[in-house]
Order: C-alpha cells, then sequence, then structure tokens
C-alpha cells in the first residue's frame, strides 16, 4: 500500500504548502535544482540522497546493485501497463533520436511531448487519470516518418481504441474494457471464477495472494491458464538481469536475516510459488535493524481492475537516522502523550504503545514508483502475514523534503497568507511543524484511545475513516502547541506550532479546495477531516474572536487572532470526537461531518480556484533519479561509488532504455 503525496494540486498539502528553512540551510544546500522541467500537466523534480557519501564501502556497494536490480525491471512495467507499450516506445524512441527534419515543428513538438508523457506513465495511458493521451501531431506525419503499422497506429490515434488502462465503471465487463495487459481474451466473469475456485481449493487461513504475478490467458481450445511471471517463462530475460544482480548484491547485505531475504526473493522469482513469496515477505517484515533496505517485486494491485495483478516495483533505501530519532523520541513518552491528553478518562487506553515510523531516504525509485511516486509505503500487502507478522511503515523524508523545496516560491504562500507575519512563521517552522505533525498523527494520534466495551469498531460506518483521521490530527494539533515538545527539543520554541495552525486553518478552509471540481462536494476522508476541523473551530471560536476570514481586494484570508484559545478549540473537538469514537456514536459523527465537512460555499470555492489557477501549478509531479557509478580498480572490484544528478529527463529515460532494455518487443 502506498501513501499518495496528493493526486491534484500541487502546493495543496501540508508538505507542499509551506515555504520552508532558513537562508542558511538553503545555502548549504548549494545549487541544487529542485526543480527541472515541466510538460503538459507534468513537472520533474529531483531528489536529493543526503548521506549518500558518508555510507560504508559495503552499504554503497550493496545499494550500488540493488539499482541495478531495481532498473532492469522498467520493461516489465511497461508490458503490464498495456501490450503495445514497448513497441510503440521503442518507435518513438527512434524517431525522437534519429529525425532530421524541424525539431521545432509544430508536429514534432507535440511529438516530443508524448514521447515525454509516454515515459512519464510507462505507457501510453494518463498515469493517474488512466485515459488514453491524444496525440497532438498527425497520424499523416508520424506514418511519414516511421514503419508505424495500421494496427499500432490505431491503438495510437484511434480514441475508441483501448481507451483506459484501468476501468472502474460500475456495470462494464472491468477486464474486457481496461487497455492493461493482465488478461487476454478472458472476461471479468470467467476471470473472478478461475480465482474464486483457486481460492476455495486454498488454505483460508493463510491463503497467498492469488493470481498476482501471472497473466490470465484463454487459449485457442477454450482454456484458462496462467503465464506465471518467472526467470524461465513470461518476463524471463527481465527477471534473469535482475536475479543476476539480486546475487552480486547478496554478499553486500547488511545481516543473515537480509541474505535469507535476498534467497528467498531469489527463489521467488525462479519458481514463481506464492508460499514462498508469503515466506520472502515474513523474512522482510522481520529485517529491521539494516540500514539499507529494498522493495523488488510484483507489488501492487492498483494497475488490475480487479485488485489481482500485481504491478512490478523497485525501491533501494537508506534509514535516516537524525529524523528517526524524532519519532522514536515520541514513541518513547506514548503514555505520557495519552495520560495529559484532553479527552475523558474513561476512553483512555491504561496502557498504549507507540509506533516508530521509520523515515528513510530513497535512493533510486523503479517500476511502479517512477517518476510518479509515493511519500510512504506500508508492506507487505497479504492480510494474514500483517496480522501474524506486522508490517513496516516508511515516510520517505528526501522526497517530501524535496516536494516543498520544489514548492517554494510556487506563490501558493504569498497568494494565500494573510500577512508578513504569518508568511515569515511559515518560513522559519513550516517543514518541521509539518513533518511533526505527521509524526504525531501516525506514531501516536491513530494509536490512541480506546472503545468502551461491546461497541463494534465498524459503527460509525461511512464516516468512520473521516473520524478517525480528525482524532489523529487534533490530537497531533493540541500536542504542536503543548511545551512537552520544546521540553524534547522536537521544537525549537514556543512559537513553532503556530506555523502548524495557520497551515491547518489555511487548508482546511481555503487551499484544499483546490483538488474539488466547482460544484462538487467533499468527499476523500482525509479532506472532509481538515474541512471539519477548521470550520468547527472558526464556528465555535467566532464569539471570542478566535480567528477571522477577512476579505482583501476580493480574496478571503484566514487571521488567527488568538493561537491559545485555538488550541483549547482543538483540544474540546478532540474530547468529542474521541468519545464519538469510543461510543459508537453515529449520530454524533454523522452531524459533525455532514455540518462541516461535506459541503462547499460556492462562491469561495469559486475565488480558491480563480486564484489557484493563476499561480499555474503543474498538478502532477514525478522524479529523475540520480545517478550511480561503480568506480572499479584494475581487478574490477569496486572501490567506490559516486552519485550524480547532472542527468536530464529525456537523456535518463534514452539512457534506461538502452542499457536496460531487457523484453522482446511482444510479450506473450
Ligand atoms: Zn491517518
Amino acid at each position: 500500500m502506498i501513501t499518495a503525496l496528493m493526486a491534484v494540486g500541487a502546493g495543496t498539502t501540508n508538505a507542499q504548502q509551506h515555504s520552508s528553512q532558513t537562508a542558511s540551510s538553503d545555502k548549504k544546500e548549494g545549487t541544487f535544482e529542485y526543480s527541472n522541467e515541466r510538460f503538459a500537466d507534468l513537472q520533474m523534480l529531483r531528489y536529493k540522497v543526503e548521506g549518500f557519501e558518508n555510507l560504508t564501502l559495503k552499504q554503497k556497494t550493496f545499494i550500488y546493485y540493488l539499482q541495478e536490480a531495481a532498473l532492469y525491471g522498467r520493461d516489465i512495467l511497461f508490458d503490464q501497463n498495456g501490450k503495445y507499450n514497448l513497441r510503440i516506445r521503442q518507435m518513438m524512441e527512434n524517431l525522437y533520436t534519429n529525425y532530421r527534419g524541424d525539431r521545432n515543428g509544430k508536429d514534432f513538438k507535440a511529438f516530443e511531448e508524448y514521447l515525454k508523457r509516454l515515459w512519464f506513465s510507462n505507457g501510453i495511458h494518463h498515469h493517474y487519470g488512466c485515459e488514453k493521451f491524444v496525440p497532438g501531431f498527425s497520424q499523416k506525419w508520424f506514418k511519414e516518418q516511421t514503419n508505424c503499422s495500421d494496427e499500432i497506429a490505431d491503438v495510437i490515434f484511434n480514441p475508441e481504441t483501448m481507451k483506459k488502462r484501468v476501468n472502474l465503471a460500475d456495470g462494464d465487463d472491468l477486464v474486457k474494457t481496461s487497455a492493461c495487459n493482465y488478461y487476454e481474451n478472458v472476461t471479468q466473469a470467467e476471470a473472478e471464477a478461475f480465482y474464486e475456485k483457486q481460492k476455495a481449493e486454498g488454505d483460508p487461513l493463510r491463503p497467498v495472494m492469488y493470481g498476482m504475478n501471472s497473466r490470465l490467458v484463454k487459449t485457442k481450445n477454450g482454456e484458462l491458464i496462467e503465464k506465471k511471471w518467472t526467470t524461465n517463462s513470461m518476463y524471463g530475460t527481465a527477471l534473469k538481469k535482475i536475479v543476476e544482480n539480486l546475487k552480486l548484491a547478496r554478499p553486500y547485505a547488511e545481516d543473515a536475516q537480509q541474505q535469507k531475504v535476498i534467497d528467498l526473493l531469489i527463489s521467488y522469482y525462479e519458481t514463481g510459488d506464492l508460499k514462498t513469496f508469503d515466506q520472502y515477505s515474513i523474512a522482510w517484515v522481520q529485517n529491521t535493524e539494516p540500514l539499507v533496505d529494498f522493495v523488488n517485486g510484483f507489488i501492487e494491485c492498483y494497475g488490475d481492475p480487479l485488485g489481482l495483478k500485481c504491478s512490478w516495483e523497485g525501491f533501494v533505501n537508506f534509514k535516516d537516522l537524525e529524523a528517526t530519532k524524532r519519532t522514536e523520541t515520541l514513541s518513547a513518552n506514548a503514555q505520557w502523550f495519552e495520560d495529559h491528553s484532553p479527552v475523558a478518562p474513561e476512553f483512555k487506553k491504561e496502557k498504549v504503545k507507540g509506533i516508530t515510523a521509520k523515515v528513510i531516504k530513497a535512493a533510486i525509485l523503479a517500476g511502479d514508483l517512477y517518476p510518479s511516486t509515493a511519500i510512504g509505503i506500508n508492506l507487505p500487502n497479504s492480510n494474514w502475514v500483517r496480522a501474524e507478522h506486522g508490517s513496516k511503515s516508511v515516510t520517505i523524508g528526501n522526497l517530501t523534503h524535496a516536494y516543498s523545496q520544489a514548492a517554494k516560491g510556487n506563490g501558493m504562500l504569498q497568494e494565500f497568507s494573510y500577512g508578513p507575519e504569518e508568511m515569515s512563521l511559515m518560513e522559519k517552522y513550516g517543514d518541521l511543524t509539518s513533518d511533526l505533525h505527521t509524526d504525531l498523527h501516525e506514531c501516536l494520534g491513530h494509536g490512541s484511545g480506546k472503545l468502551l466495551e461491546g461497541v463494534d469498531a465498524d459503527s460509525l460506518k461511512a464516516y468512520g475513516s473521516t473520524i478517525e483521521e480528525a482524532r489523529a490530527d487534533l490530537f497531533a494539533l493540541y500536542y504542536l502547541a503543548d511545551p512537552k515538545l520544546v521540553e524534547l527539543s522536537l521544537v525549537p520554541d514556543g512559537d513553532a506550532y503556530k506555523a502548524a495552525y495557520i497551515s491547518e486553518m489555511q487548508n482546511g478552509l481555503l487551499t484544499q479546495l483546490v483538488r474539488i471540481n466547482l460544484g462538487n462536494d467533499i468527499e476523500e476522508a482525509h479532506m472532509r477531516n481538515r474541512a471539519l476541523i477548521a470550520r468547527w473551530a472558526y464556528e465555535h471560536g467566532k464569539a471570542d474572536n478566535v480567528m477571522e476570514l477577512v476579505k482583501r481586494d476580493g480574496k478571503t484570508y484566514v487571521k488567527i487572532n488568538d493561537y491559545q484559545k485555538l488550541r483549547g478549540l482543538f483540544g474540546e473537538l478532540l474530547a468529542e470526537i474521541q468519545r464519538v469514537k469510543s461510543t459508537g456514536d453515529f449520530k454524533g459523527a454523522q452531524t459533525l461531518v455532514e455540518t462541516y465537512g461535506v459541503k462547499i460555499d460556492p462562491e469561495l470555492h469559486k475565488e480558491i480556484l480563480d486564484r489557484y489557477i493563476k499561480l499555474n501549478i503543474a498538478p502532477y509531479k514525478g522524479f529523475i533519479n540520480p545517478v550511480y557509478t561503480a568506480v572499479r580498480d584494475a581487478q574490477g572490484n569496486i572501490t567506490d561509488v559516486t552519485i550524480s544528478y547532472t542527468e536530464g529527463y529525456a537523456e535518463q529515460m534514452l539512457r534506461y532504455s538502452k542499457d536496460y532494455s531487457t523484453l522482446p518487443l511482444i510479450n506473450e
């Protein structure tokens, strides 16, 4: 499972809204450019792998081979996303590289943008919306330049052919109408029956993830067969290269348990056996000590309309010791926070255990995490493995940092801040309090409080997740202003929390609306939660003038007059939300969410959208990877691994296609 930063609307989440850090730390970062080129609805960014140079040679070498293993899977995802993708990619890259006509001509320019989008999406459909790209260049021009067959021209130019990568429209045959390449000649009913049968015959207590590593095909004589993705069947040439590099990495693993993880993964790639995959997942979950960790495999099932088939992804990372200290401090003090919270004593846990969410740094992104990526990952996905052995939950610190650095100067802060005082609080403390907010929310908020005996955990029904998110957020907001955080050295002073309060109120009342189309309600649970908190606090603080919505030149701003009173309001609402949760008060949940979390004032909504559009911010972002180079001695031993950040976007994509192309253009 992944945590996405946000679907749309860059500059709208906490992380993005903050301009951040002080001038001196900017200087320290030298000339590193977080933002790179922009095209269509996309903005390319870079992330910095700070601390890589200080790792041991063994760790660097380990990362080097692991990132090779990650990059060798690229073609698999292209093929999974659509069976013509590799053919189209190669044809277009040839044209892009060898075109001798006018590279500034209208057709070529539109073609170039199309190819950049294809690279970004690992295929011809939008990475997020799943709709097929509409070429801005003519079919006639394209056919003159390439040896494009009618079949492929139809796939590229006919809007009705392979219209959506993943179609989830109720009532359609989702398998037949989705362009992804996980099924061939199979209907939804056939696929569902096929896997129902496997499930019924398997272990009911510890079911493997049926169908996750194969393509389901109906043969000419009507038989359904699974083409497994293993080193000696489908995708074999790619998986062999991956295994080769995992074997090279193995001697540099950080401990014996990690070697066992690699051995199990290799065995699974060689056999396709899903029980082995579960064993691998368990070994991986238990392997918590190493600094360096990785994900390599068929992992996420969002690309299959039936949610069975897993897309390939690769990810290498290492622990951010400094940032992880923060979450460890919170966890170690979990009981103090529980005991001092403003909720009624009968709803508190006698014994609370904080969760240590590990903060990590990405070293390479690959497959379904590249270039568009998650900022948090929680694996494995198997429910019984999670229940019996737990899961690893990480936030990727250098990516969130890159997002917020790139958002600097995008105009959001200037446009929506009430005045210079608010701006400077956000600039000074915004990044820090945003991270702390997330830590408090994840490590303590969700784990605090308890249900009264006999209360059904599902009694809040459709309002359950909004109430739960509000509970965790309020716990974080309440404690951000607590002197305890200064005492624990988590914030430098008693003013830092003000940045979090400005951010919360601005986001909940104003800026998050940019992610919603005019006329629609708020639907997503995290967004409902933010609206609920901000509007409840606004309404209940009116009598005391705790904050105001100020209108200036037709623009609405949030002005907080009394931060301490606002904290009091957050505490009051936390107590009420905890009561609703603990007692399973469905009516109470419904009233809170429907009154404060759903409806939008259309006039205000339009104003916010107009202001946002003028800022011209790309709604989707993705990352260019750094380049790792192994320095070798005369005998071929690695003596160092260097990292560089200078490769351009097209340059990187063309190099990956050249150096890491592992599959035939047609995979059956
Ligand atoms: Zn949450």
